[in-house]
């Protein structure tokens, strides 16, 4: 697993690389422009080209995921916020494209009370231009949300129905967050529910079109709705909850991405840390589990305590 963070891009981008190497990130989301205005981010191509080949140069590489701006909303039913929320997000997506990323978070939106059925189609139509559009090259990660009033993707299912209604395009995927599953109801705290989701996952969206994960413990309780982020070990979550997900067999190739406030300013290395402690908790276990189900099948015939197999 890449264990990574959100970071500043800077003006020219670079800062992320230097501070990723400054709190030991393994891979990093930065937001391309104001995450919070529709002006379409505007780098010089030789800044992008810069980020690619600085982020190219690092041992091991640096994994860089982009989120796309919160104001974009495909499912807006005002035809003027809907064509701003395309241009956003293509604008967003041929810069990603260009400093390699390995994929452009966006929230699907809220359908503001005219309901997901009637919207569905709209945002699986904004999402496959935008890809068809850029030429692609960076893969599309709709990332679940918390469940807040008209927001869509609170559930697997609405994600894979979104990716179903782009004819599962293969530039589209999930990102999965954390806090949002928890506010939304979604259960993953002990190693039976986290193969669950695991399991529902695979059988939803498909495990192949998970591109990253968000880390992150909630500042609200289970079921609460709300999209309110915590530091590690500082909310409801906890520590033990979030190892039980993060050290699940079929999620150790992915990224996980700290978005948690810190002190204020972010991510730092000892939150890092922490994320680095609860994934080697969580490997632990699952491991654990493996070599009693082993010891089990030689002692038993293979019958007993054997847990499914994936
Ligand atoms: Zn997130």
């Amino acid at each position: 697993m890449r264990l990574g963070a959100q970071v500043r891009a800077g003006p020219d981008l670079l800062e992320a690389i230097a501070t990723a190497e400054a709190i030991g990130a393994a891979a990093v989301q930065v937001f391309l422009q104001s995450s919070r205005a529709w002006k379409l981010p505007a780098h010089r191509p030789e800044a992008l080209a810069a980020y690619r080949e600085a982020a190219a140069r690092r041992p091991g590489g640096l994994p860089t995921f982009c989120h796309a701006p919160y104001l974009i909303n495909l499912a807006s039913p005002d035809p003027e916020l809907c064509a701003r929320s395309r241009a956003s997000l293509a604008a967003n997506l041929v810069e990603a494209a260009a400093i390699g990323a390995a994929g452009l978070v966006v929230h699907p939106g809220s359908h503001l009370g005219t309901g997901f059925e009637a919207r569905l189609g709209q945002v699986a139509g904004a999402l496959v231009e935008a890809v068809e559009t850029t030429g692609g090259g960076c893969p599309i990660l709709l990332e679940n949300t918390a469940g807040a009033g008209g927001t869509i993707g609170r559930s697997l299912d609405e994600l894979a129905r979104i990716i179903e209604a782009a004819d599962g395009h293969p530039d589209l995927g999930i990102c999965l967050d954390t806090q949002h599953l928890w506010a939304a109801g979604i259960p993953f705290g002990t190693v039976e529910e986290a193969d669950a989701l695991v399991h529902q996952l695979d059988q939803t969206v498909g495990l192949d079109r998970l591109g990253c994960l968000h880390v992150n413990d909630s500042a609200v309780g289970f079921g609460a709705g709300r999209d309110r982020h915590a530091n590690l070990g500082e909310g409801d979550i906890g520590l033990e909850r979030l190892g039980s997900l993060l050290g699940h067999p079929a999620l150790d190739g992915l990224a996980a991405v700290l978005e948690v406030p810190g002190a204020g300013h972010g991510p730092r290395a000892q939150d890092l840390a922490t994320l680095d402690q609860v994934h080697r908790a969580g490997v632990d276990r699952w491991s654990g589990l493996a070599w009693r189900a082993a010891v089990a099948e030689a002692e038993g015939g293979g019958r007993t305590g054997a847990r499914r197999e994936r």
